[in-house]
């Protein structure tokens, strides 16, 4: 039923009865690495919640998973505070929705600003501390205020460098993710040893990282795209497409599929592209993100207690439905 036609006590119930569901659902995907629903299940629910709230906004509590970055409960690992808090991400399920967000901002005296459109690399954030060009911490991000420590994993992942070139004091944010082919051998050969295998290469890779040992993360071929900088002057740059320069320029990997854009048919161009062709790339992508390309305007716009303003989330469309759109189309 439409949320507007609830009573307040039916949205009662039904936002508790969301809200215990995804907590639960949070726990077995961020600490346990072991989700026991599909992605879309997730976030049909969640967007059903934040609708509830947003039509009575009594309901929307403080402890709302709405409201919280998800999810740091029992570790083993060190935690550790985060200078600067490591958001989520708003999410949008269509080009209608997507453009919305962009009419905003613009309504809100951003005028035609420039995006950077990258790929949503299906991993888990991590965040590098570098003092004097020295890797010295490496962390997960936990709830975002308090993460895990990681810096002996991390130390074994080739695309870090533990040294920069240059002697600078940075943090620098992006993606640990398993490549689609690591994950399929780790599989295998956890099949063949009779373990419990990985659900998908997101939990394989945080499985793998949040490791007490890291001499098992060492085993696990994991691989990174760095992609944020939360002080972005230490750098010298004011876009996110030069940020993505200067971090290679360090020695960071980069995803090199990025794309500054003026216009929307650029954006549905390149939705269209990488849609097509998620299946061929080497690691999973589980939709693609829009960021005001302008860091001034990033930091101008700021933050809600859990998701920039700045940037957005396009999800793909779960696959099977992806496949029934093409089904649909080939019979007519
Ligand atoms: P999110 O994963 O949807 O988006 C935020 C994250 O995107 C960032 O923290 C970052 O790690 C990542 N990211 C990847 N590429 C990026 C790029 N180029 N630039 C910036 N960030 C990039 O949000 P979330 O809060 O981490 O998790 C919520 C999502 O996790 C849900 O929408 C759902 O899909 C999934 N989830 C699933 C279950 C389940 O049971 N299946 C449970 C909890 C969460």
């Amino acid at each position: 039923r439409p949320v507007n036609q609830l009573t307040i006590e039916e949205a009662r119930q039904e936002a508790e009865e969301i809200k215990t569901k995804v907590v639960q659902w949070g726990q077995e995907y961020y600490q346990n690495d072991e989700p026991s629903v599909e992605d879309y299940v997730y976030d049909q629910q969640y967007a059903r919640l934040v609708s509830i709230e947003q039509q009575f906004p009594s309901l929307q509590t403080p402890d709302s998973p709405t409201q919280q970055v998800g999810g740091l409960g029992e570790t083993e690992l060190t935690k550790v505070p985060h200078d600067l808090p490591m958001l989520s991400m708003g999410d949008v399920f269509s080009t209608d929705e997507l453009f919305e967000f962009n009419d905003r901002l613009e309504k809100n005296g951003v005028d035609q600003p420039e995006y950077n459109l990258e790929l949503k690399i299906d991993g888990l954030a991590i965040s590098l501390v570098y003092e004097n060009g020295k890797l010295v911490q490496g962390s997960t991000r936990g709830n975002g205020q308090i993460g895990e420590d990681i810096t002996k994993n991390v130390k074994m992942i080739k695309s870090i460098p533990t040294s920069l070139p240059e002697p600078i004091s940075v943090e620098v944010r992006g993606e640990c993710y398993m490549p689609k082919e690591a994950f399929a051998k780790l599989n295998a050969q956890r099949e063949a040893d009779g373990l419990p295998v990985f659900a998908n290469p997101r939990n394989a890779a945080a499985g793998s990282l949040r490791q007490l040992d890291p001499q098992i993360t060492a085993k696990r071929e994991l691989s990174t795209f760095i992609y944020y900088v939360p002080e972005y002057q230490t750098l010298g740059v004011t876009t996110q497409s030069d940020a993505l320069e200067r971090f290679k320029q360090l020695g960071f990997q980069v995803n090199s599929n990025y794309q500054v854009v003026k216009n929307r048919q650029d954006i549905q161009r390149y939705i269209d592209r990488y849609t097509g062709q998620r299946n061929n790339l080497e690691y999973g992508i589980d939709g693609i993100v829009e960021k005001v390309n302008d860091l001034a305007l990033q930091e101008e716009l700021g933050n809600t207690v859990k998701v920039p303003r700045w940037e957005i989330a396009y999800k793909f469309p779960p696959e099977e439905e992806a496949t029934i759109v093409r089904d649909i189309e080939w019979t007519v």
